[in-house]
């Protein structure tokens, strides 16, 4: 993977937050509070909506297309050889930022369905949709029903450039709660049957599946995780604030690092905010070769390890468990 188009894809990432994650072991307990103001539900349900009647391809099968990675790999899941499914993000590129090409467009104006996560996350959509002119695309928002969570932390700002950047939706990233994440498969499920009745029998059992590993991921990540319940953690990226509620992690803030043209008076920020926390190990993400936070961890004498928010791998289903397996693996060393 070309490492510099992922740096620079973490550097734009919700306006310039460095993916990364640094944790810390405390004996503070206590739960962190969560705003519960947002309300999941502000548009259709899949199955209100209209179903599909744009033509079938040739093949017979219905053409689905997928915003980024984990909505790809759920969708997959679900679809099988059952339906087409393609994806509008290749893994690898920045989905919050993404500038839609006109393939893109094309691809839309041909699809019967498509997959979102939804809460914000995909801005390039709106548009794309528009200009693809396809009034009888279906869409599924894989997020409808699921809570959104909002700011649960302060945030350390490290540099002025940063610009204050809101998730006026909440935090989208749900689908690294594998709870969280078997909504979003029935939600596909129940999108693709209205999109493609025919197929019921073959989406549904292919959800319950998906569905059943989903379950005994959750009770792996709950076994693990509940040996250390004062494990507390600060994130450079805040992208695990559903996993952390899931599993009685804390996360005490989010720390901004910037990652390119770094000021001195940036990387002493950066040194101090992570002292403030008093870290015990640094994330990074796969594939990310960062020069702040390979300093910091020598600096400061921390681990790094590595998360995988998902958002870039491998396209085969069973990727989604072997790099949340991965990042149980992690948390567990890290939190002992
Ligand atoms: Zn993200």
């Amino acid at each position: 993977m070309n490492q510099t188009h992922v740096g620079q894809r973490l550097g734009r990432h919700k306006g310039g937050i460095l993916s990364l994650a640094v944790l810390m072991l405390s004996l503070s307990a206590g739960c962190t509070q969560f705003d519960k103001n947002q309300v999941a539900s502000r548009e259709q349900s899949p199955q209100a909506q209209e179903a599909a009647s744009t033509p079938l391809p040739e093949s017979g099968k219905i053409k689905v297309m997928t915003t980024f990675l984990p909505m790809y790999l759920f969708t997959k899941a679900v679809a099988g050889t059952t339906a087409d499914v393609e994806i509008l993000v290749p893994p690898g590129t920045e989905v919050h930022e993404y500038q839609s090409t006109p393939e893109n467009v094309k691809a839309i104006a041909t699809a019967n369905v498509l997959v979102k996560n939804g809460l914000g996350l995909e801005e390039f959509l709106d548009n794309t949709i528009k200009n693809a002119q396809n009034p009888k695309l279906s869409q599924i928002n894989t997020t409808i029903g699921i809570q959104p969570l909002n700011e649960i932390s302060p945030v350390e700002k490290t540099s002025k450039k940063e610009e204050e950047h809101a998730d006026a939706e909440g935090n989208p990233h749900v689908w690294l709660d594998p709870v969280l994440a078997k909504q979003q498969v029935a939600n596909i499920r129940d999108g693709l049957i209205v999109a493609d009745p025919e197929n019921k029998a073959s989406y549904e059992a292919n959800a319950i599946a998906y569905i059943k590993q989903l379950d005994s991921l959750n009770n792996q990540f709950q076994q693990t995780l509940q040996k250390t319940p004062n494990c507390t953690f600060i994130t450079f990226h805040d992208a695990f604030p559903y996993l952390a509620k899931r599993y009685n992690l804390k996360q005490l803030a989010v720390v901004e690092i910037p990652e390119d043209q770094l000021a001195p008076t940036d990387v002493q920020n950066a040194v101090n905010a992570v002292k403030k926390y008093k870290v015990k190990a640094l994330f990074s993400e796969p594939g990310v070769d960062n020069k702040l936070l390979k300093s910091l961890s020598k600096d400061l004498n921390l681990t790094l390890y590595s998360l995988d928010s998902l958002e870039t791998g491998n396209t085969d289903p069973q990727y989604y468990f072997k790099a949340m397996q991965n990042n149980l693996q992690t948390l567990e060393s890290a939190c002992k």
